[in-house]
C-alpha cells in the first residue's frame, strides 16, 4: 500500500493536534440514513441529513479525511473537471446551467459551512488558472468569455503575460485567468470541521469501522467487523478506496494517484514573493501542476498523476523537479512533506452521482475536482433522501461508461489513453 498513512509524511497531518479517534461500530444500530465514508462528501451528506431530521450513522473505515478530503492540494475551484462545455454536450444546455449553479453553489457552501460552524482552516479566496501555450491561452479566453456571456459568472479576469509574472515569481506562464470566487483552505481542518459540525446537529460517526459487506433492499444493511447497520437509505461516499463493494460503481471509476510536496517554511517574505496575495494556482495541462502558499508559508506543490500505478518512489523526486521548473529559486529549499492520494476519474471526467434500487445513493467521480463540489453533492444527496430529487437527478443525464477492457485491462488501456493526452500537453 502505497499511499497508506504509515508511509507518507502529510503536511496536513503534521500541522494540526492529533484527533482523538472515534468510536469503531459495535453491536446493531438501525438508522434512517447509513453514510459510508467520512471525506468530505460523506461529512456533508450527513450533515445535511441529520439537519433535515433524519439519524445517521457514518461509517469511516480508517479517520475522518484519511482519504482525498484530508490530502488534497485544496484549492477550492468552480465548476467541472470535464470543463462546462462538455457538461452542456453531457447533459444538454438547460441541465448544465442548473449544473453551473450547482457548483458555484459548492463555492457558496463552503464559505457559509466555515462561518457558521466556526471551522478554523486557513480559508483564502483568489486561484488563478494559467496557460503555458498560446492553444491553451485561446481555450482560457473563450472560456471566459463563455462562463461571463452566457452563465454570468462575473468573478472571472483575463491576466496577459506581464500581469501574471506581477504575481507569480516564474517566467513560464504566457496568460492566466483571475477567479476572485475560487480560493484555497487546510482540507484536514476543513472536514474535520464538518465532521464536527454534523455531531453537533446529531450524527454518530464510527471510525475504524471499513464496511465489508452491503445487502440491499428495502432496508440497507452494511456489515463492519464488528457491527451491522440497518438504514433505510445508505449514501456511500468511499471515492476510490471504496473497494469493491459495489462492482457497478467500481467498474465506472478509476483510480488515480497524485502527489504533493511541501518545502521548509520559506519565511513570509520569500513565499511570498513567490506568490502574491495567496492565491492559489492550477495550470491548465492534461497532466496538471498546481500550487500554493500553506498559512505557515511553505510552498505546497503537487501533480504528476501516476495513471500506471507503478509509480511511488520516485514521486517526491520527480513533483520536486517539476517544482524547481516553475521556481528553480527554491532550489535551495528542503522538502519536508511528501505524499498522495487517489482521485477516481470517470472516462468522461464528468462526476457520477446516482442511486441504485431507489434507497442506494453514490457520489463518485469528482475526477480530481472536488474540494468545493464534495459539499454540495452531498448537500444533493441530502435534498434527494428528503424527497426533492429534481436537481441530484439533473447528474442521472449524464451517460457513464465502463473502463474497458475490465478490471484486468483498464489501467493498461488509460495508460495508454494519458499518453496521448500528455503528447498534446507539450505540443
Ligand atoms: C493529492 C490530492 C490533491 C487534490 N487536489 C485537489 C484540488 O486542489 N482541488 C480539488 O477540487 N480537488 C482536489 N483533489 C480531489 C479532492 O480532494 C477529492 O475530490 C475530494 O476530497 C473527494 O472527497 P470524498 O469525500 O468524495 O472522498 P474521500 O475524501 O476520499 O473520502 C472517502 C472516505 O471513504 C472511506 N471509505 C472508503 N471505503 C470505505 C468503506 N468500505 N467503509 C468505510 N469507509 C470507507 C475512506 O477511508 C475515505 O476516508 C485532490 C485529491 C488528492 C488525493
Amino acid at each position: 500500500m502505497i499511499l497508506s498513512e504509515q508511509n507518507i509524511r502529510n503536511y496536513y497531518t503534521a500541522s494540526v493536534p492529533a484527533a482523538p479517534a472515534r468510536p469503531a461500530l459495535a453491536g446493531e444500530v438501525t438508522c434512517d440514513v447509513a453514510v459510508v465514508g467520512g471525506g468530505i462528501a460523506g461529512c456533508s451528506a450527513a450533515l445535511h441529513l441529520a439537519e433535515r431530521g433524519y439519524s445517521v450513522v457514518l461509517l469511516e473505515s480508517d479517520r475522518v479525511g484519511f482519504g482525498a478530503s484530508g490530502r488534497s492540494g485544496a484549492q477550492l475551484i468552480s465548476g467541472y473537471a470535464c470543463g462546462q462545455e462538455k457538461i452542456e454536450r453531457l447533459a444538454g444546455r438547460e441541465a448544465a446551467a442548473t449544473m453551473w449553479k450547482i457548483a458555484t453553489e459548492g463555492l457558496d457552501l463552503v464559505r457559509e459551512r466555515v462561518a457558521r460552524h466556526a471551522i478554523d482552516c486557513d480559508l483564502s479566496w483568489g486561484q488563478l488558472h494559467v496557460a503555458l501555450k498560446p492553444r491553451q491561452r485561446s481555450d482560457l479566453v473563450a472560456e471566459c468569455e463563455e462562463l461571463s456571456s452566457r452563465y454570468g459568472y462575473r468573478s472571472l479576469r483575463l491576466l496577459e503575460r506581464a500581469e501574471v509574472e506581477s504575481l507569480l515569481a516564474t517566467k513560464r506562464y504566457i496568460a492566466g485567468v483571475l477567479d476572485t470566487n475560487s480560493g484555497h483552505c487546510h482540507p484536514l481542518k476543513y472536514v474535520r470541521g464538518l465532521a464536527r459540525a454534523a455531531e453537533a446537529a446529531g450524527a454518530v460517526i464510527h471510525e475504524g469501522s471499513r464496511v465489508t459487506r452491503l445487502e440491499r433492499g428495502s432496508t440497507v444493511t452494511l456489515s463492519t467487523a464488528g457491527g451491522r447497520v440497518r438504514a433505510k437509505y445508505a449514501v456511500l461516499a468511499g471515492n476510490a478506496y471504496l473497494g469493491g463493494l459495489v462492482p457497478e460503481l467500481e467498474r465506472k471509476i478509476m483510480a488515480v494517484g497524485t502527489y504533493i510536496v511541501a518545502t521548509e517554511p520559506l519565511g513570509a517574505g520569500r513565499a511570498r514573493a513567490l506568490i502574491r496575495d495567496n492565491l492559489a494556482v492550477t495550470d491548465v495541462n492534461f497532466v496538471l501542476d498546481y500550487f500554493r502558499l500553506s498559512a505557515d508559508h511553505r510552498l505546497l506543490f503537487g501533480g504528476r498523476v501516476s495513471y500506471s500505478g507503478l509509480d511511488p518512489l520516485g514521486t517526491e523526486r520527480a513533483t520536486r523537479a517539476r517544482m524547481l521548473k516553475v521556481f528553480p529559486q527554491l532550489a535551495d529549499a528542503r522538502v519536508e512533506y511528501a505524499w498522495g492520494g487517489y482521485v477516481d476519474i470517470t472516462m468522461n471526467r464528468a462526476p457520477h452521482f446516482g442511486r441504485l434500487g431507489g434507497n442506494l445513493y453514490f457520489l463518485q467521480g469528482f475526477s480530481g475536482h472536488g474540494m468545493a463540489l464534495t459539499g454540495v453533492a452531498g448537500k444533493l444527496a441530502a435534498e434527494a433522501i428528503a424527497g426533492q430529487a429534481e436537481r441530484f437527478d439533473l447528474f442521472g443525464r449524464i451517460a457513464h461508461h465502463d473502463f474497458p477492457g475490465g478490471m484486468a485491462l483498464r489501467r493498461p488501456a488509460l495508460v495508454l489513453g494519458m499518453l496521448w493526452y500528455r503528447m498534446r500537453d507539450l505540443l
